[in-house]
């Protein structure tokens, strides 16, 4: 199935994976897009999910026959200190930002926006992803086509000054879109929802060869013959590890050769991660079937192999956004057992895609269950898969753009039917 020539084409790679409906979805949409002029706009080409999805979405869109590009603003230190403020206020920090930082995020858009702006205002449709570039509408009065503010971060909360201040600049878009409906805020224009998405051709998630994955084990010292439970996740209260660790203790109880799991790279500058981490490490005691994996780093084929090997994985947050690890894990068909917060709860269905809990107590008995059940270990793995084909890859999340594209230029009263 992945064997493909390096000649396929991305969509053909796609289908692959996503299936050739999916693929023929994205075709009939974008023959209503043919030569549209689409610019995405963030602050960075590298790091972080939005350059990561930009990636893949912009050739994607290019081979579908749209005009797409990608800019990326520049900033001083000021500017990111600025924007980075922005973002924790944003995620409901109360932080009041300086004047002259407000001046300089304003006077590096309108920098920025010199160098752009022929391109901008000519673009039938600009998305701007996150709030650092969020001003350059304002500097581009002569815009023709639509534009659209892309919030990738949770804004339920937010630090409501900050929140005052940004919104100035983005009241004038003709749509917002946002991840998850808890996220949104009221705007005075449309707001969309468009939920984030996994990358199947990533080395996250391309299927490995199980020897691979039995040398990761073996590398951590971890027996791949006995059953495993796995929670990849960086050491934050909010993701619950030590309720993850009682849980797994309780399920020993019926099940004593099984290992636990827990990986999470560390940030060097986080004493909140470190404080956690001693919190664990306490928890675990020395039993030496649990393997606290908290490296600063571990590469992507590192933690895919992790999530192939194990039987169960746990996401067992207590408030989560939309909880990617639980996608990555239900694509590599596992039942996941989640915690019943967030977006891990439109992924999660009882006994058909995964389990949701509450407590370590209601985790350890859906372990248990499992355990004893192995065949449902494999029917919830295969559904799980399958929802993630269906709803939760790249290709869906751009057949959502296609499909604002579409309401945007062409009215929302045009009637789309997808065969
Ligand atoms: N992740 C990783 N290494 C780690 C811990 C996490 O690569 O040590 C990845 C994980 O695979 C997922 C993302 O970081 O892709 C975490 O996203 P999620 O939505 O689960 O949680 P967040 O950290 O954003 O709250």
């Amino acid at each position: 199935m992945t064997d493909l020539p390096e000649s396929t084409s991305l969509l053909e790679r796609y289908a692959a994976h996503a299936g050739a409906d999916a693929v023929g979805q994205l075709r009939q949409l974008a023959t209503r897009l043919q030569g549209l002029r689409v610019v995405h706009v963030n602050s960075t080409r590298q790091g972080g999910g939005v350059a990561e999805i930009l990636e893949k979405l912009v050739p994607l869109m290019r081979e579908l026959g749209l005009d797409a590009q990608w800019e990326v603003i520049e900033g001083s230190k000021e500017f990111f200190s600025c924007t980075k403020s922005f973002h924790n206020a944003l995620q409901g920090r109360a932080i009041a930002v300086p004047e002259p930082l407000l001046c300089e995020y304003e006077e590096v858009n309108a920098a920025n926006a010199e160098r752009l702006r022929p391109l901008l205002e000519e673009a039938d449709v600009v998305f701007i992803h996150d709030p650092q570039p969020a001003p350059l509408l304002r500097f581009c009065p002569h815009r023709r086509g639509k534009w659209v503010w892309r919030c990738h971060i949770d804004l339920s909360r937010p630090h409501r000054p900050v929140w005052r201040y940004l919104r100035q600049f983005i009241n004038g878009y003709d749509a917002s879109v946002f991840s998850l409906a808890e996220f949104a805020q009221p705007m005075p224009h449309l707001v969309f929802l468009i939920p984030p998405s996994i990358d199947p051709l990533s080395e996250k998630n391309l299927p490995l060869p199980s020897e691979e994955v039995r040398r990761v084990f073996r590398d951590f010292g971890i027996d791949h013959r006995r059953p495993t439970l796995l929670q990849v996740s960086r050491f934050d209260h909010f993701k619950d590890p030590v309720g993850v660790i009682r849980a797994y203790k309780l399920a020993t109880a019926f099940v004593p050769s099984l290992q636990l799991i827990l990986a999470g790279g560390r940030a060097a500058d986080d004493p909140e991660g470190d404080l956690v981490l001693k919190e664990v490490l306490a928890a675990a005691g020395d039993d030496p079937d649990i393997h606290v994996l908290s490296a600063s780093h571990y590469s992507d084929r590192v933690i895919n192999a992790l999530q192939t090997g194990a039987d169960i994985v746990l996401q067992k947050s207590i408030r989560e956004g939309f909880g990617l690890t639980v996608t990555e894990a239900m694509w590599k068909s596992k039942p996941v057992i989640g915690g019943n917060t967030g977006g891990i709860r439109l992924q999660l269905f009882n006994h058909r895609t995964g389990f949701l809990v509450d407590t370590p107590e209601g985790a350890a008995m859906r372990i248990r269950y499992l355990l004893f059940n192995r065949q449902r270990i494999e029917q919830i793995g295969h559904n799980a898969r399958e929802l993630v084909r269906r709803n939760f890859l790249i290709t869906r999340q751009l057949r959502e753009y296609l499909t604002l594209m579409v309401a945007l230029i062409h009215g929302a009263g045009d009637r789309i039917e997808l065969g």
